[in-house]
């Protein structure tokens, strides 16, 4: 995921997937959300999932 988090960590899980998208820092742990539009847009790629529910592509 090519998004930074200002600690420095660049690796991002996904820990809910809803109408908003909510990702944890792997490297600090704090959590953010993001509208999924916003996500979609900005995450291009996702590098750690939990659960494969937002992987699925149609
Ligand atoms: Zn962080």
């Amino acid at each position: 995921m090519k998004k930074q988090h200002p600690c420095g960590s660049n690796e991002w899980q996904i820990t809910r997937v809803g109408a908003d998208i909510k990702i944890k820092c792997i490297n600090c742990g704090r959590s953010i959300m993001l509208p999924r539009i916003e996500f979609n847009k900005k995450m291009k790629k996702v590098i750690q999932y939990e659960g494969d529910e937002y992987g699925k592509k149609d």
